[in-house]
């Protein structure tokens, strides 16, 4: 058994509050309330708890964190206790006055969704009108404050076909890097799966865009970008494997491996009331059950790629087999295989409409979030 070493980051879900409604969300299907938020001091102590474990990046998401008042406060205290500390955001909200605010408390890197790279469909994926012109507003700002931004993408059946546009966009905005992620099917995105999954034909021509785009733009744009599990022969090491690289805290303060794992029911998570990090990172048995290579059913505890992918994403083989501990069916050494080969079928037939959450800003809604700070 190996060592286990301190994780490298933090993502901090300071609420599941959000102004948008994407199909594809992977918060929690049961969402935490407001009320039931860790409060500003108790975050800190988090933050702490994190620095003195190892940690050594923040990644303040959610939800939407702009709708958290304090965000700045817990930004400035992650500076000084020598966190870097990154703002994952939709950038509805965000207007010159906060970003300045936030700037000046020591927040080094921006990373901005964007659901489309064209105005009526990013509308439609966001579920709120406006919510494109927001994200430019919001992007030209950071890039005018001269901090660092990250442009994300969550692509699908119905955005991946504009993936070329997307690239121009990151480029037209200024950022630095576009992370291309596809979708990961557990969650909401499990319910939305038939709207969501492309077509083979259609990864193969974004494959094609991102080689091209990477060639021209080198030095100007980075571009991330891995082949999605539905139609890769070998899972990826999710979260650089389970207890290894990262842990997450909800809004209301259980510690996860990963922003999914409460998915999974048979795991008791502990939260940040009840035992410090680092007890939790090293000691609680909801870490240390699918961490390394003891818990692996064959084919993955005789494999050689064992500790290359670690079996794959947990979550992924709950949601598609109902436990948590088989092989990724990502994996084509799977005996679960078909599962997920199946559900490929689902690209070929016309794409059912999308089933929103019922959050309380509805599309058409001004994107003020006055009622989401209630
Ligand atoms: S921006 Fe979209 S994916 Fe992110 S929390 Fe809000 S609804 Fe979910
Ligand atoms: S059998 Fe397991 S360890 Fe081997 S490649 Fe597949 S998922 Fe990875």
């Amino acid at each position: 058994m190996t060592a286990v070493e301190p994780p490298l980051a933090l993502l901090a879900e300071l609420t599941h509050r959000c102004p948008l409604r994407c199909p594809y969300c992977s918060n929690p299907l049961e969402l935490s309330r407001a009320s039931a938020e860790l409060d500003t001091e108790s975050w800190k102590r988090v933050l702490g708890e994190a620095a003195v474990l190892g940690v050594l990046q923040v990644h303040f998401s959610g939800g939407e964190p702009l709708v958290r008042r304090d965000l700045a406060d817990l930004v400035r205290h992650a500076a000084e206790i020598g966190l870097y500390g990154n703002l994952i955001t939709s950038g509805i909200s965000l207007d010159a006055g906060r970003l300045a605010a936030l700037v000046e408390a020591g927040l080094e890197h921006v990373q901005l969704s964007f659901q489309d790279a064209e105005m009526v469909s990013g509308d439609r994926i966001a579920g709120l009108a406006g919510a494109q012109e927001a994200k430019r507003r919001a992007a030209r700002l950071v890039r005018e404050a001269g901090l660092p931004l990250t442009v994300n993408a969550v692509v699908h059946r119905q955005n991946l076909d504009g993936l070329g546009e997307m690239i121009e966009l990151a480029v037209a905005l200024g950022a630095d890097r576009l992370e291309v992620a596809h979708v990961q099917y557990y969650g909401w995105a499990l319910r939305n799966r038939a709207a969501l999954l492309p077509s083979r034909d259609q990864l193969d021509a974004a494959t094609v865009a991102v080689e091209a785009a990477r060639a021209r733009l080198a030095g100007v744009l980075v571009i991330d970008y891995v082949l999605p599990d539905y139609y890769a022969h070998r899972p990826k090491a999710c979260m650089g494997g389970w207890g290894r690289r990262f842990l997450n805290v909800t809004p209301a303060g259980k510690v996860l491996p990963c922003h999914a794992a409460e998915t999974l029911p048979a795991l008791d998570f502990p939260t940040v009331a009840e035992a410090s990090l680092s007890d939790i990172w090293y000691r609680s048995s909801a870490f240390e059950r699918f961490r390394g290579t003891d818990w692996m059913p064959e084919p993955c505890r005789s494999c050689d790629r064992r500790e290359i992918d670690w079996g794959g994403c947990r979550c992924q083989a709950f949601a598609l087999t109902g436990d948590a501990a088989r092989t990724d069916p990502a994996c084509t050494l799977s005996p679960d295989r078909e599962l997920l080969v199946g559900a490929r079928k689902d690209a070929d037939e016309t794409a059912p409409g999308f089933v929103y959450r019922q959050h309380s800003a509805a599309p058409g809604r001004s994107p003020q979030l006055v009622s989401l700070m209630e």
